[in-house]
């Protein structure tokens, strides 16, 4: 469910059409809508709270990490799941308040546990014992314990694409379900640590939900083992990863989620931490772009548009599929045409879709690719030198530039010549 509607046969964000945008603020520029955004918020905290957990939801900004988009979510109740000192930054930039902010990743730097610890944020999910060692220090020198959460890998498949899947022995993250008691039993053990609860996550687009059962049981035995050794374990972060349609995919709902999440940790007395990001903000944005030319090949008809693969990576990256639909609906009586919807970009990779069927599309038509708010703009580039792509957010008959488009100056500012040259 999204508002992005055709209203008279043309493509709408709320109640702003989208060729308006395009005139004011030029081609190719993403789009969001608040409607969009806090209605996948609202379903999914209803969700947690109809089957009875006491849950935090911590948006995972690596998504979208636009600071008005995190707002926007911040101001429904959301906390923040970073990454990153820069994440960081923009979740506090965003107003989200630092006791609802986690910090996960498996390289932080000592720079970014002293920023994360002087913050006073809610948690560090830890994923190596040198990692440990080091926060403890970081935090004893500012006579602070620390409170964190161990990212456990539970050796899981989740059934998801090999580049985002996260919860596999052979992955590089978290600590190794195996292990995780005698790393625990350092952590305890440490000054600088406080050990709060059990992380884990173990990938993105998830569209069953065994492996989020087999996961969560895992923690579960964990905990009681734990527990047995004398650890307090009272905060559960189980991640994010559930999956949205980006096709015909039917992933699993929020409710039948939060069911599972219920059915297999909900008596431990544990506050629940979980940590979205596709699911909130993925058909809560799109991607519109100008057609430039219409080239025929010897075999087929390329659509070259405005927009390449530095823009929306998900493609080339994960051979992802994005609806294609143009921002004018076809004319009646018009039928659909084959073609491949391709990027200027200098690479056979900057390919968004083979052999798609589009009404007959001319040189400076619009189009629009569906479910781009998610990983879209966060994983962009400045590849071939082409300018970071605007971000706008629409809400009701008003939309906000939130990111601008850098100028060319903005962009050669950053360099320099040595001054042998
Ligand atoms: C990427 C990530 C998430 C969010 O994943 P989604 O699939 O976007 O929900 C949550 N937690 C961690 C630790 C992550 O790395």
């Amino acid at each position: 469910m999204n508002h992005f509607e055709y209203t008279d046969g043309e493509l709408y964000a709320e109640e702003v059409a989208l060729s308006r945008i395009a005139r004011e603020v030029g081609t190719p520029f993403y789009c969001y809508s608040t409607a969009t955004l806090k209605r996948h918020y609202t379903v999914f905290a209803d969700a947690l709270k109809a089957a009875g957990l006491d849950a935090t939801i911590c948006f995972a900004c690596k998504a979208n990490p636009n600071i008005a988009v995190i707002r926007t979510l911040a101001n429904l109740g959301a906390g923040a799941d970073v990454v990153s000192e820069g994440e960081l930054r923009q979740a506090l930039a965003a107003g989200v308040p630092a006791y609802r902010i986690v910090f996960s990743g498996v390289g932080k730097t000592r720079h970014e546990l002293e920023f994360a610890v002087a913050k006073g944020i809610f948690q560090i999910n830890v994923e190596s014992e040198p990692e440990l060692r080091l926060l403890s220090e970081v935090a004893s020198a500012r006579g602070v314990r620390m409170p964190i959460s161990i990212r456990v890998n539970p050796d899981v498949d989740a059934g998801t694409h090999a580049k985002i899947t996260t919860g596999k022995k052979e992955n590089k993250f978290g600590i190794e379900w195996t292990r995780a008691r005698e790393v625990y039993a350092l952590a305890n053990s440490l000054p600088g640590i406080e050990v709060v609860g059990v992380a884990c996550h173990i990938g993105s687009q998830l569209t069953e939900l065994d492996p989020f059962r087999d996961a969560f049981l895992r923690v579960r035995d964990l905990v009681a083992m734990l527990r047995a050794d004398g650890i307090a374990i009272s905060r559960l972060d189980m991640g994010g990863g559930l999956g949205v349609p980006y096709d015909s995919e039917i992933p699993p709902s929020p409710a039948a989620y939060a069911e599972v999440m219920a059915s297999t940790l909900g008596d431990l007395g544990c506050r629940i931490v979980v940590e979205p990001g596709r699911l909130l903000v993925g058909n809560a944005g799109i991607l519109v772009s100008r057609v430039v030319y219409v080239k025929e090949g010897a075999t087929r008809t390329f659509l070259i548009v405005d927009a390449a693969m530095n823009d929306l990576m998900r493609p080339a990256l994960y051979d992802a599929y994005h609806a294609i639909v143009p921002v004018h609906q076809a004319r009646p009586g018009e039928g659909l045409v084959e073609v491949d919807v391709v990027g200027p970009v200098c690479e056979s990779g900057d390919t968004f879709a083979k052999q798609r069927k589009l009404p007959p599309m001319r040189s400076g038509d619009l189009l629009a690719f569906g479910t781009a708010g998610a990983y879209g703009a966060a994983m962009s580039s400045t590849y071939n030198t082409r300018p970071l792509v605007p971000e706008v957010l629409v809400k009701d008959d008003a939309y906000a530039v939130v990111r601008a488009r850098p100028s060319y100056e903005d962009m050669l500012a950053l360099e320099s010549l040595p001054d042998w040259l």
